[in-house]
């Protein structure tokens, strides 16, 4: 078994180098390679010692996991298998989308945490055939490095992140492999590794109020998107059961605990279902939630699931639902459907080649 790189330190790095007799500055030299120049193969890595490379290659894994497949969406939206070791697929999309931070459009990549997911909502492809496994924290930041751009500054070429903002929106509940998640944000965010701004990344959980509350006193500093979906436990527990757990009667408190102590506006969530939480009085029920945790709503239509029978709402009635927030002064978003043409919602693309492979 190769070391998974990303999980290092420099320290430790330094230490393994140390006693398989290489200098201990080339530590530093891999860490700025790989981290500042985006190089994450060790034989592309200039000015090392050819034996260096081989050791390198031999010992320690690069990317834990592949891309696979590639299907292009009218709407600039890119969806993506990822492979990882074990032959298991999670998935990873590459999208443009207001950004959290300033609401302009910038590229964003979304990524998974889990093969499967425990969390069982009804609405969702991704819990479908239950949960497999975690990621580790190397396959969480694995989906981020192919996507590269190169540009040429004055014959240098300099390599960079092809987005700009991070979304844990794919495949898993994020917060129930929180070690690993954290790990790997650390990863990203840390100043002696990637440097991507905590503001820039986005986690995104159905509501796992005990590590919210956790997350509050430990300190978190990336943002959140609350799954809310339901405005009330009558609608919430139909359709989330999550909700059985932590009911909004807990959930409240500890995403507000958590929003105070974060600093930035929590998102909620809420896809639009046709007759299950489509209703002025679901609206009404949203506003009140809204305010209390100064958040902002994010309204989504439904993505259609094949094997599932919940129907997104006509335009018209996500427009009235939209202007009862508007009307109340709650700021939001009525999300305009991206990728349903390629499956863009949670898990549906693993799921419909999981399908295939099984009627090959
Ligand atoms: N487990 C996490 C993150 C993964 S899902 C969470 O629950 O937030 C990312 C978002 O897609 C969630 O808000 C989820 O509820 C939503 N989603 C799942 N299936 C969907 C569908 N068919 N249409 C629209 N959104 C969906």
């Amino acid at each position: 078994m190769k070391a998974p790189f990303y999980s290092y330190s420099l320290e430790e790095l330094c230490n393994t180098l140390l006693s398989a007799g290489f200098e201990k500055f080339r530590a530093k030299q891999i860490f700025d390679a790989v981290y500042k120049n985006k190089i994450f193969s060790p034989d592309l890595i200039p000015a090392l010692p050819k034996k260096l490379k081989a050791y390198l290659l031999e010992n320690f894994e690069f990317s834990a996991g592949k891309l696979v497949g590639n299907r292009e969406a009218f709407d600039e939206t890119r969806k993506y298998l990822f492979e990882l070791e074990d032959g298991k697929f999670v998935e990873c999309v590459l999208l443009e989308a207001p950004s959290d931070d300033d609401g302009k459009i910038r590229k964003t990549l979304c990524i998974s945490t889990q093969v499967g997911c425990a969390s069982g909502c009804k609405f969702c492809a991704s819990g479908l055939r239950g949960f497999f496994r975690n990621l580790t924290c190397d396959e969480i930041i694995s989906q981020a490095l192919p996507f590269i751009k190169e540009e040429n500054r004055n014959g240098k070429i300099e390599r960079k992140f092809e987005f700009e903002n991070i979304v844990v929106m794919g495949m898993g509940e994020p917060l129930a492999n929180y070690d690993n998640l954290l790990k790997a944000l650390s990863v990203f965010n840390s100043p002696d590794k990637f440097a991507f701004g905590a503001r820039r990344i986005t986690v995104s959980t159905c509501g796992i109020a005990d590590k919210l509350e956790l997350m509050a006193e430990t300190g978190f500093p990336f943002r959140l998107a609350i799954s809310l979906h339901g405005a009330t436990n009558q609608v919430r527990e139909k359709i989330m059961p999550i909700n059985k757990k932590f009911p909004l009667e807990r959930l409240i408190p500890a995403s507000e605990k958590f929003a105070k102590t974060n600093g930035r506006m929590i998102t909620l969530e809420y896809i639009l279902i046709k007759e299950v939480n489509d209703s002025f009085a679901d609206a009404r029920e949203l506003v009140k939630i809204a305010k209390r945790l100064h958040a902002h709503i994010n309204l989504i239509p439904y993505n259609k699931v094949e094997s599932l029978d919940w129907e997104r709402p006509q335009a018209s009635r996500r427009t009235a639902f939209a202007k009862i927030l508007k009307d109340a002064g709650v700021s939001h978003t009525l999300r305009r459907e991206k990728g349903s043409d390629i499956d863009a919602a949670c898990g549906q693309l693993v799921l419909r080649t999981e399908k295939t492979k099984e009627t090959e």
